[in-house]
């Protein structure tokens, strides 16, 4: 499937990949349901088989009407946080709820206490992607080390706010009722279908690889991960199977803060 030229440039490359799942209550097109948990754990095995640690962002409202589900991932995935109720930090095109700074650390802390019940989260996404850099003082209070909340198009890229490392989106799957499946990279690429094995190369080779230290991290919801969504997934991993290095986003911060520290 990859040309000569592309083969040569991915040799020698380990690009640091993440697979990050946000497990909240499903939204378009299922409607306000819980459709998503129902297909985590098919998905989760998905990556176990494929030896990919991921990551599962979920609202505190997830944790307490799903914790045996919680526990399963727990036990082979980094569980993060996603807010209570997936409440907007700011309003965004999608949800324009103006939530004061109370409403939104009352809401972090009921979804870490849920959250602790079955894996002690370290790490945290806004929901819609939409953060406030005003809210890293509560992210601190309550023990987190890493947000992943900020679009790669938006960003600063890998930045160090405090004791807080932000580690920006840059791809995400999104199901489209109308066109299948599309896969976006946060940098204004949209594609799906056949494209998507494509798209993923060049955003991987023309991004990520001329920046050594800036992962990938792909983002999905629960419920976009049916059975054509992983057979895309799988495709792409036997596309490059040698140059992606998978990674849970606090394992990454983790590595990133251990080899800066080495530099020193
Ligand atoms: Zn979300």
């Amino acid at each position: 499937m990859l040309t000569k030229r592309e083969k040569e440039l991915l040799e020698g490359v380990e690009l640091s990949f993440m697979f990050t799942i946000d497990a909240e209550r499903d939204h378009c097109p299922h409607g306000k349901t819980y459709h998503g948990m129902t297909m985590l754990p098919h998905a989760l095995d998905f990556c176990t088989d494929h030896e990919i640690t991921a990551t599962v962002f979920c609202t505190g409202d997830i944790a307490r009407k799903f914790p045996d589900i919680l526990k399963e991932v727990a036990k082979n995935h980094e569980v993060g946080c996603h807010m209570d109720h997936h409440e907007p930090l700011v309003p965004n095109e999608y949800d324009n709820r103006v939530i004061s700074q109370q409403h939104a650390e009352r809401a972090l802390r009921a979804a870490t206490e849920a959250l602790r019940a079955v894996a002690n989260p370290l790490c945290f996404r806004a929901p819609y992607l939409a953060f406030d850099d005003r809210f890293i003082p509560s992210l601190i209070h309550h023990g987190y080390h890493v947000s992943s909340s900020v679009p790669a198009s938006h960003s600063r890229g890998l930045a160090v706010m405090g004791e807080i490392t932000e580690v920006c989106v840059s791809a995400s799957l999104s199901l489209n009722p109308l066109l299948e499946y599309h896969v976006f990279s946060l940098e204004n690429l949209m594609l799906r279908g056949d494209s998507l094995l494509r798209g993923l190369f060049d955003l991987l080779i023309l991004k990520y690889c001329t920046v050594p230290m800036l992962p990938v991290v792909f983002l999905c919801h629960s419920w976009e991960l049916t059975t054509s969504a992983l057979c895309a997934i799988r495709a792409m991993l036997d596309t490059f199977p040698d140059t992606m290095r998978f990674d849970t986003v606090s394992g990454f911060s983790r590595n990133l803060h251990e080899s800066l520290k080495a530099r020193l």
